[in-house]
């Protein structure tokens, strides 16, 4: 899958959950509850950082009640830990083959990425930073205001860590 095609797939899923767009940061805890996750923080000896874990014939998965559950690593920032539960959404929705009687999938966030990881990552950035409201909001932002501090105030309302805001401005050319 191309950008694009990610791109395309983000709006669709967004369309298809019926999320309204009544709030600045997009909340991709409720959206995940929404599918059906529990969403837990986690401790991990090495340097992981979250994982995905369906599997329907069993509903009690790591001693919840959940048979789908995402895990993040507890010494991520919230910006960081909205990432990795986006990025989960993605695999969900991307690699994870629903076409099955029962569903089992499972993935874990280790550092070097494999090319699902890449897509999930693009679907990540496009669910928590869309397109158009992106543009809008920066194109909002005062004249007066410098580019360090443009890319601060975007991250703070889209809830994103400035990297992600700074590569995505990059991206779309704002800056
Ligand atoms: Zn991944």
């Amino acid at each position: 899958m191309n950008n694009n095609q990610i791109e395309e797939k983000t709006i669709v899923f967004m369309e298809r959950i019926g999320y309204k767009d009544t709030q600045e940061y997009i909340d991709v805890i409720d959206i995940a509850k929404k599918l059906g996750f529990t969403l837990g923080n986690a401790t991990f000896i090495d340097e992981t950082d979250g994982f995905i874990t369906i599997d329907d014939r069993k509903g009690n998965l790591l001693g919840t009640n959940s048979s789908m559950i995402i895990g993040v690593n507890s010494k991520l920032s919230i910006e960081w830990k909205r990432f990795i539960i986006a990025h989960e959404i993605a695999h969900y929705e991307l690699h994870c083959d629903k076409s099955q009687y029962s569903l089992s999938y499972s993935h874990i966030e280790k550092s070097g990425k494999n090319k699902k990881d890449i897509e999930a990552d693009h679907f990540a950035i496009n669910l928590l930073m869309p397109r158009d409201k992106f543009r809008k909001k920066f194109e909002e932002l005062e004249n007066n205001l410098d580019y360090r501090n443009k890319i601060s105030s975007i991250a703070k309302y889209f809830m994103v860590a400035e990297s992600m805001a700074e590569n995505r401005a990059r991206e779309l050319r704002m800056c």
